[in-house]
């Protein structure tokens, strides 16, 4: 008999989504995760520890296609890369799940259209308590349920961009986002609303994030126990290759293997292709799973530009991420194809210059960097990345991640840009007064910029096209299940962390069946 009914390998979006739905059955689970606890500290609210020391940041090394080593942008914390992130939890557009042609070719369409996954996208907004306003989007798909809490409210100098907009015959609307606020009850409000959120991790607990809405609770349930420090190095099969029969993981430098009937993988979608490959075996040559040759490749992580605005007003807002602007979504001003997403990023302060810039910033006095910041209104601009198979993530012999990446619609990036200079020149801040940042990033090679990695597990209906059936089972092994991001065809060009905790609640209601247990319906958990 196994040690367990199911393994989840990550504890992130996927994983912790997931961990909390199987929870209740009742079934023996066990969650591995190869990071710890994140340190509730004071420096989770500091700009220079998070930006310029990158306290958070693994520090794993990755190699580009020219084997030139970098760090990349990830965090090995149990709750994953949802600890940092900006919470704008977004749902695909209903067209993302279908054939969209772009500047550079196909955006491929789904296996599954997006009325399937609709339910799962309302029980995920339940679940990681997304405030939003239905109705103001006009490239909003159809919901079953309104959100279920009151949009954030915009502070007076993004409401009034919000309003200068609209006189300008544009539809910004008020960005979903994953934060436990009470703004009708600020002294019982978990969330503080302050400056430091995107990209910092939350030092009261009010994100939602996947270790506070995933993994927590799921701990609460005595089937479920979690090991921190244990990185899964290999997945062993019987000698067909046709199930999976033990995990090694590597727990603080000792070697160990747990069993389990279900073996559920999500690393994220660089650290899943990695897994995979690195469990090749007589049966499995390739790789796990790898029949396809598709493991590793279709990488995709936006197509993204990080951009501040100078202000001839100061921007002293606190909690800017308030608005998006999806009037570019499917085509541009002059254009008919797509050109993508605009919402606003966290605010940017003095200490994230030096952090991006380092030498640039070196000699800059404080006071004319925290000027630009008194006046900065920051943007996040996002073009879709088309699934390309010779973007991949292989193996070197070393056993680490090498990723091999060239941008794609690079284009309509361009022209995404140009249309937010149009509009925001007659609003006192004028193009000649904004610059593109690299912000959540600390050097300037594009790939280490991974937050919205995906694509390198495909799932589909033909197993010569595609890793994993539309279950997110690997085709070629039976027990064998991968629910990060790795499984999206496309990545449309809004954030993917609500699509992958949807998903992972949909494939959670197939695993509850196949092992004979009762669904759930989690909800909504704070006031
Ligand atoms: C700074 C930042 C801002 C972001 N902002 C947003 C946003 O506003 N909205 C949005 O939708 N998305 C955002 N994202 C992206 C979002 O966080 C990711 O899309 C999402 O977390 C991906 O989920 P995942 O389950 O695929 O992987 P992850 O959440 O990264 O989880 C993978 C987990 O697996 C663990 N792991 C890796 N390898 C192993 C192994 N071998 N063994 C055991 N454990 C392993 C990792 O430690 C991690 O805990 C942001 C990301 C970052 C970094
Ligand atoms: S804005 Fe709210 S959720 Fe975000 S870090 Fe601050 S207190 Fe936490």
């Amino acid at each position: 008999m196994s040690d367990y009914d199911i393994i989840i390998i990550g504890t992130g979006a996927g994983g912790g989504t997931l961990a909390r739905y199987l929870a209740p059955s009742g079934k023996r689970i066990l969650l591995l995760e190869r990071g710890d606890w994140l340190p509730r500290e004071p420096p989770n609210w500091s700009a220079h520890d998070v930006f310029v020391d990158n306290r958070y940041v693994s520090e794993d090394t990755w190699f580009d296609e020219r084997d030139r080593p970098f760090q990349p942008q990830v965090h090995y914390f149990v709750g994953g890369a949802t600890k940092l992130y900006g919470a704008a939890l977004y749902r695909l557009r209903a067209e993302d799940f279908g054939e969209l042609s772009h500047h550079d070719g196909m955006s491929p369409a789904w296996p599954i259209g997006y009325d399937e996954m609709e339910p799962y996208y309302t029980m995920a907004e339940q679940l990681y308590c997304v405030h939003g306003a239905r109705g103001e989007d006009p490239t909003e798909p159809p919901a079953s349920a309104p959100y279920p809490f009151p949009a954030v409210s915009h502070e007076p100098r993004i409401q009034q961009l919000h309003d200068d907009l609209e006189a300008t015959g544009h539809r910004p609307f008020h960005a979903p986002c994953g934060v436990m606020l009470a703004e009708a009850d600020m002294p019982n409000s978990a969330c503080v609303r302050c400056a430091t959120c995107d990209g910092f991790p939350c030092l009261v607990h009010a994100k939602s994030d996947a270790e506070v809405l995933g993994v927590r609770p799921a701990l609460a349930q005595p089937n479920v126990h979690l090991v921190t420090r244990a990185e899964a190095v290999g997945l062993e099969t019987n000698a067909a290759g046709t199930t999976v029969t033990g995990v090694v993981v590597d727990h603080d430098g000792t070697t160990e293997t747990h069993t389990a009937d279900l073996v559920v993988v999500s690393c994220g979608a660089a650290n899943s292709a990695k897994l995979l490959l690195a469990s090749a075996s007589d049966a499995h040559p390739n790789g796990l799973a790898n029949g396809s040759d598709l493991v590793g490749r279709n990488y995709m992580f936006h197509n993204s530009a990080a951009v501040l605005a100078l202000s001839r007003e100061p921007n002293p807002t606190v909690f800017q991420k308030t608005l998006g602007l999806n009037d570019f979504y499917f085509r541009g001003g002059d254009v008919d194809y797509p050109l993508g997403n605009i919402q606003m990023v966290g605010k940017s302060s003095a200490e994230m210059y030096r952090g991006e810039k380092p030498l640039q910033t070196r000699l800059a006095p404080e006071w004319t960097l925290r000027d630009v910041a008194h006046h900065a209104v920051d943007f996040w601009l996002s073009t879709e990345d088309l699934p390309r198979p010779e973007n991949r993530v292989t193996l070197r012999s070393d056993g680490r991640i090498a990723l091999a990446y060239t941008p794609s619609n690079e284009e309509p990036k361009r022209q995404l840009l140009g249309e937010l200079k149009r509009l925001l020149a007659p609003l006192g801040m004028h193009h000649d007064h904004m610059h593109v940042r690299h912000a959540y990033l600390k050097n300037d090679i594009p790939v280490a910029g991974c937050a919205h990695q995906a694509g390198t597990c495909r799932f589909g209906r033909d197993a010569a096209a595609s890793v994993l059936n539309t279950d997110c089972r690997a085709h070629e092994v039976d027990n064998l299940y991968v629910v990060d991001t790795s499984f999206f065809p496309s990545i449309g060009a809004v954030n993917p962390a609500l699509t992958a905790m949807a998903n992972a609640l949909r494939v959670g209601d197939h695993l509850l069946e196949r092992l004979g247990a009762r669904r759930g319906r989690p909800e909504a958990a704070h006031a």
